[in-house]
């Protein structure tokens, strides 16, 4: 029997929020989290973004702040959200105002990489609700801007990622400064050693709600992989995103993951020059820029979004069809991280691996830690040509150049295949797409693991 949001003990303010949000059912780890959250207990939440732990954790915490009803303490919070990333701490604060929206809670978010005197101000009569990454708080801590005496919640949300970023010293500094009989709340997608620890430190026997088992892939999504040299990658990307050789699904926002700043501004330019136009986001790029970069993408104006992991954490945009990993993560779990941005919220998604052969030791870690089923992918039948500068669009100047970019739609070619899902071969190209390379036979596979359509599968 599938639980209810009625049956989880919410109330009608945060009930009606979740009306007006569109949500009809709990997930796994919402049911199983928000009724010992509402008890009071703490949490140890092992969950990878897009599961809905976000509302696992606000939905609870808001009843509980609207139940205890404590004034909003003067230069400090009720409840202290961490997040690693300022995208994170951004759509947090978001979530809290739409969920608490109905029950009068002041919410705001302060983050690295915009004015401090600003959030001074807007701190200095407290809020009940604070989202924040750990650096900036500790700023306006130092400053005396603010305490976190009031703290009677405090949640970690993707603690791992926050270790990996540096975070520890301040972990550590605020876990002095909070009040000892508050509710801890702490998420992580995996569980190392130094996770565990903080664990220890911060929570108070928690109740542990596993939803997946950490660093096993979605199961949403179908993956892909391509075996190409370092070198050639970038011809390959261009050909894929100009639709000039097929991949499964339909484009509708593709995110790449790349390993480096610098090599995420390179393949700005480059695709630019093939008039492809996308954003990169990085920790070099201010926070304006960030926020464009991602406000393009959402609204799909620059659909095509390149990324390194650190900023890339978190990301919660609807309808990102695909992501491509240009480069593996030598982490595995990272893996499961940059994939799990597509196949959000009940969606499928695809994710395109491109492995060199340096790479090969990362693809046996990915594989072996989660269990990923690649469908190998060929490269374009002229492919050689291309890389080579012999093929046509090399050589071809700018404005002459095959149509392309956008990530429209394709005509026929990749489109979900309806009633048998995505994943489907290719159909057809239009001719101006095609004008700058040839299409390779067998491409786009037949694969939908799910779906058991194996045919034309070719593990590697
Ligand atoms: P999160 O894992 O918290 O980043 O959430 C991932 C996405 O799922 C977000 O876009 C949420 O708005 C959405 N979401 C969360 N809970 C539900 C739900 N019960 N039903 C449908 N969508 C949800």
């Amino acid at each position: 029997m599938t639980t209810t949001f009625d049956q989880l003990g919410l109330s009608q303010p945060v009930l009606q929020a979740l009306d007006l949000k569109g949500y009809s059912e709990p997930t796994p780890i919402q049911a199983q989290a928000i009724p010992p959250v509402l008890e009071g207990r703490d949490l140890l939440g092992i969950a990878q973004t897009g599961t809905g732990k976000t509302a696992a954790f606000m939905l609870p915490s808001i009843d509980r702040l609207r139940e205890a009803d404590n004034q909003t303490p003067f230069k400090s919070c009720r409840m202290l959200v961490l997040a690693p990333t300022r995208e994170l701490a951004g759509q947090i604060a978001e979530s809290a105002k739409d969920y608490g929206a109905l029950a009068g809670l002041k919410v705001h978010s302060i983050v690295g990489g915009t004015s401090v005197n600003k959030d001074r101000n807007k701190l200095h009569r407290g809020t009940d609700i604070l989202v924040a990454t750990p650096g900036r708080l500790l700023d306006l801590i130092d400053q005396k801007a603010f305490n976190l005496s009031g703290v009677e919640i405090l949640v970690l949300d993707e603690a791992d990622q926050m270790l990996d970023l540096g975070f520890i010293h301040a972990l550590r500094k605020i876990s002095q400064l909070v009040p000892q009989d508050r509710q801890t709340l702490f998420f992580s997608a995996t569980m190392p050693t130094a996770i565990k620890e903080l664990v220890g430190k911060y929570c108070n026997n928690p109740v542990t709600v596993s939803v997946t088992p950490a660093a096993t892939t979605a199961e949403r999504i179908d993956q892909y992989l391509f075996m190409v040299q370092q070198d050639e990658k970038q011809t390959l990307l261009e050909m894929i995103l100009s639709e000039r050789h097929p991949v499964p699904g339909k484009f509708e926002r593709v995110l790449i993951f790349a390993r480096t700043k610098h090599g995420c501004d390179r393949m700005v330019k480059k695709l630019s020059q093939c008039g492809i136009p996308s954003n990169a986001i990085h920790g070099n790029k201010s926070q304006p820029q960030r926020e464009r970069a991602l406000g393009e993408f959402k609204s799909a104006k620059t659909p095509i979004l390149i990324a390194t992991d650190v900023a890339a954490r978190g990301i919660d945009i609807p309808g990102v069809s695909h992501v491509i990993n240009y480069e593996l993560p030598n982490v595995p779990e990272q893996y499961v991280h940059r994939i799990g941005r597509t196949a959000r919220a009940g969606a499928d998604g695809i994710a395109i691996a491109m492995c060199a052969e340096d790479e090969r030791a990362y693809l046996k870690d990915i594989r072996k830690t989660t269990d990923a089923e690649f469908e190998r992918l060929d490269l374009p039948e002229n492919f050689r040509a291309v890389v080579e500068g012999v093929g046509p669009t090399k050589r071809a100047p700018p404005g002459q150049r095959a149509p392309r970019a956008n990530v429209k739609p394709r005509q026929g070619g990749g489109q979900r295949k309806p009633g048998g899902g995505r994943g489907g071969k290719p159909q057809g190209q239009s001719s101006g797409q095609r004008s700058g390379g040839q299409r390779s036979g067998g491409q786009g596979g037949g694969g939908n693991r799910r779906r058991n359509r194996r045919g034309g599968r070719n593990n590697t």
